[in-house]
């Protein structure tokens, strides 16, 4: 890889949306509305790289997340990814040339049991990836299979299983090694952790960081458990009703959280602690992406608004060196 290709992001978003159609009752079912689930997120995603997409249920972090790798069909914008045959808007790319791009762009899903086929042994499902790309056959393929279930912590002999016969843990380290096992260039995991049980979530956390750390890989991390984020992101992105709200290094943003929304989403973060009382969620109702608020869309929830937030939606723009911010507070000439 040449310096160029090292410096160039491995990802570029840009201006990505994801609306989706509101349609009337009856038998026409004209458009009458859209949901604006993804609304032009942009950013760039370095080689190496963890990024935390944060935010409420609702926030579009899942939506984005799929949009980029193409399990939705994004309504607009682009997803510029480099990859191994040169750069491509994934975006934009015909269905039938994504199919050889999939072998560089896994997705670690949310709930382990839903996304394991039943009828699959342990064995069966990490190999898949391979079979269907035929890039491994026979005694390499069982080696290959072998290993990667060594690497995610599950024993080989355990391959002719069937993902019943797992715990919760074990079936999620499964899902890693079948995302894995074809070495890709980007993984996106999808609140792969929040169906555990905390002792478990700490495990895979591990595991996750050690296999980032020893492959050097490049990720998307969609979650609502924001310290699951600080374990595990270089990045973070605070994602409110389909946009981007704030994003910087992780340590500066919970450090020095600057939008109202991630200062109330750190406020409403659970502590790791057991004995210390859940605090009360963000207050006020999630913001319907349907009829979005003018302005700025957290203003009927933000203790800070003052006039220009009902009126001017703030843009996403640079806050510091590291950091981008859409937030009024930050422009002191609308004071
Ligand atoms: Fe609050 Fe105004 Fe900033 Fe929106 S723009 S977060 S309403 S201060």
């Amino acid at each position: 890889m040449n310096t160029t290709e090292q410096t160039t992001p491995l990802l570029r978003v840009r201006g990505l949306c994801k609306h989706f159609p509101v349609r009337s009752r009856g038998f026409i079912r004209r458009v009458t509305g859209w949901i604006r689930a993804v609304d032009d997120v942009s950013f760039d995603l370095a080689r190496g790289e963890t990024l935390g997409l944060v935010g409420e249920s609702g926030s579009g972090k899942t939506t984005c997340a799929r949009s980029i790798l193409r399990a939705l069909s994004p309504t607009a914008g682009q997803a510029v990814f480099q990859s191994a045959s040169g750069p491509v808007d994934l975006a934009s790319l015909p269905a039938h040339r994504l199919k050889p791009l999939r072998r560089e762009m896994q997705m670690i899903f949310q709930d382990p049991f839903s996304s394991l086929n039943p009828r699959m042994t342990a064995g069966q499902i990490v190999a898949e990836p391979l079979v269907i790309h035929r890039l491994a056959s026979g005694s390499t393929l069982d080696d290959r299979v072998a290993g990667m279930m060594s690497r995610v912590g599950l024993d080989p002999a355990h391959r002719h299983r069937y993902p019943h016969a797992f715990s919760g843990g074990q079936r999620q380290r499964i899902g890693i090694a079948r995302a894995l096992i074809m070495r890709p260039s980007l993984i996106v995991a999808d609140e792969a952790v929040s169906a555990l049980d905390v002792s478990v979530q700490a495990q895979i956390i591990n595991l996750l960081r050690d296999l980032r750390d020893e492959l050097g890989l490049t990720s998307i991390f969609v979650a609502h458990d924001l310290e699951v984020v600080r374990h595990l992101c270089d990045r973070v992105a605070v994602m409110y009703a389909g946009r981007i709200v704030e994003e910087g290094p992780v340590e500066e943003i919970f450090a020095d959280p600057r939008h109202p929304y991630t200062r109330a989403l750190l406020a409403a973060a659970p502590s790791a602690d057991p004995d210390i009382p859940l605090p009360p969620p963000v207050p006020g109702e999630t913001c319907d992406t349907g009829n979005l608020p003018a302005g700025c869309a957290f203003h009927p929830r933000c203790p800070d608004c003052f006039d220009p937030c009902r009126t001017i939606r703030p843009e996403l723009t640079k806050a510091a060196p590291a950091r981008r911010l859409a937030c009024h507070l930050a422009s002191t000439t609308l004071r």
